[in-house]
């Protein structure tokens, strides 16, 4: 098979996307897709996260994928937490792609897993484009890049079920209207929820966590309807 134009690697995408979301129902396994620009945060709300559900008795088991340009970076800050790590360097390639992902996971043991996060790399355009399997799309915001970013880049916040707004510990030192922000993400996506958190301070940690915990109830209602 000759493979030219992107509309068809879009679509060899979505049959390898649809084979892993098979994979991950089958298993109970909530997977999401984080995404937003470098620097937004992603990896530091996913230390948090996983300091939070260390922190409670029943701890989520789970595992991160990291997806970057280069380096292993990322994945040796979320493997100092204690949580296991699969680093993927797309060697210039600006976002992940289902068969990047497929190769992270295939020697996981998701029978054994609660939650697989999905780091993509930071680029607030493309990696909205492409589906890998993933349940949900979260997109990590900071008030430090502006207030007009679900204006300039609308795919990514119309995708997303939830915006997590970052580093609202600066929000006294910087030019950001909340409200604004608020209004743009509504406006095009009414079903997404915003969370303001400040990955440095813990504020607002709690709720990303608890969101986390109902969507994967909610998964769980679906996919192990016998579980107690
Ligand atoms: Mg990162
Ligand atoms: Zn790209």
């Amino acid at each position: 098979m000759k493979i030219k134009l992107n509309h068809d690697l879009l679509k060899a995408n979505d049959l390898l996307a649809a084979g892993l979301r098979q994979r991950l129902a089958e298993s109970g396994v909530l997977a999401v897709n984080l995404m937003g620009s470098p620097g937004s945060g992603k990896t530091t709300l996913l230390e948090r996260t996983i300091e939070t559900f260390r922190d409670r008795e029943a701890g989520l088991r789970l595992v991160v994928v990291e997806g970057d340009i280069a380096t292993t970076l990322d994945a040796e800050r979320i493997e100092r937490k204690g949580v296991p790590a699969v680093q993927i360097n797309t060697e210039g390639t600006c976002h992940l792609d289902a068969n990047m992902v497929l190769g992270a996971t295939e020697d996981l043991d998701l029978a054994g897993l609660d939650l697989l996060v999905v780091e993509n790399v930071g680029n607030l355009v493309c990696p909205a484009g492409w589906d890998l399997g993933e349940d949900l799309k979260v997109v990590v915001a900071s008030v430090a890049e502006g207030d007009e970013k679900p204006r300039k880049y609308p795919r990514m916040f119309e995708k997303a079920a939830a915006c997590v707004l970052n580093k609202t510990d600066l929000l006294p030192y910087v030019d950001f209207n909340l409200e604004r922000f608020r209004d743009d993400v509504a406006r095009l996506n009414p079903q997404a929820v915003v969370l303001p958190v400040s990955a440095r301070t813990g504020e607002g940690v709690a709720e990303w966590c608890g969101w986390l915990e109902e969507k994967l109830s909610a998964k769980r209602l679906t996919t192990r309807p016998l579980a107690g």
